[in-house]
């Protein structure tokens, strides 16, 4: 803190004043519910359809019909991903990680939905099966699978510590999705949003409420998985800091591939096409 800084002394109910007990900003009973037996009835009679390995430090991206479930798993060894999401036929509506946080929590699980940016606020998803969901919360106060970090990305390294780093998950998903759309990284780099961490392990620190994370539990075999609620666009990024474990941005942790699966149910679930919340703007504002 510069010395300029003013003061800042507790007031005399300063004691008073932190014992507020606190209320969650979005309680989330009025969400519509995800229906899990419906889905998980669905993906018991589910058959492969396609697969594909997303190599070490690399991206990959892959189509996704509504209806459809994907199983991302680790395969090699302890491995990270970040993985985003678009509207097949609105890329502009994509994963929206601050919301999904807002109303879920900072980690995700079994049940929680992946919405969609505004004005769509949408389930895009929804998290069906998760091999780490006995992790709960660690001593640290870590948990799996957040969607509080960005992404690793170059811009935030150079920032850092200088240099040019080439494989950060910004830099894979923007790669994966300019082949997948046939266009230039630069086309389609402003695409490309805060993801969702899947196997890291992360929290805040009680000092200083810092980002922290920690080796990722995950191993070979773990997986997690979705449900496709809209046609889909997904990208993951197989991240260069491996387990997470010390660092990321570099070539020094090892890296594993990471296994995507998708599977197609034989008699796919009867849901309805989510749509938003209907809000409407006043009439004044629609001129
Ligand atoms: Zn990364």
């Amino acid at each position: 803190m510069p010395d300029s800084a003013p003061p800042s002394t507790a007031p005399a109910d300063a004691q008073q004043r932190r014992q507020i007990p606190p209320v969650l900003v979005y309680p989330s009973q009025t969400l519509p519910d995800p229906d899990l037996a419906q889905l998980h009835a669905a993906r018991d009679g589910a058959v492969k359809v396609s697969e594909l390995r997303v190599p070490p430090r690399d991206g990959r991206c892959w189509d996704l019909a509504a209806g459809q479930f994907v199983r991302i798993s680790s395969i090699e060894g302890p491995q990270v991903g970040d993985l985003n999401l678009w509207a097949k036929d609105d890329l502009t509506e994509r994963f929206f990680s601050g919301k999904t946080r807002a109303l879920h929590g900072t980690h995700v699980k079994v049940g929680d939905r992946l919405w969609s940016t505004l004005p769509h606020l949408r389930a895009m998803a929804t998290i069906t099966a998760d091999s780490l969901g006995w992790y709960g919360t660690d001593p640290d106060g870590g948990r799996v699978h957040d969607v509080i970090g960005t992404r690793c990305d170059p811009y935030t390294q150079h920032l850092l510590g200088g240099g040019d780093y080439h494989h950060c998950c910004h830099s894979n998903l923007t790669n994966a999705m300019a082949r997948h759309l046939g266009k230039r990284p630069a086309e389609v780099e402003l695409l490309v949003h805060d993801v969702l961490n899947l196997f890291m392990c992360t929290g805040f620190t009680a000092d200083t409420g810092q980002y922290f994370m920690k080796a990722s539990p995950v191993r070979p075999g773990d997986y997690l998985e979705f449900f496709a609620e809209i046609d889909l666009i997904a990208g993951l990024s197989a991240c260069p800091g491996g387990d997470c474990s010390t660092g990321h941005s570099s070539d020094a942790a090892a890296c594993y591939p990471l296994l995507v699966e998708v599977f197609q149910p034989a008699d796919p679930p009867i849901r309805e096409v989510p749509r938003g919340d209907g809000y409407n703007w006043p009439a004044s504002s629609a001129s």
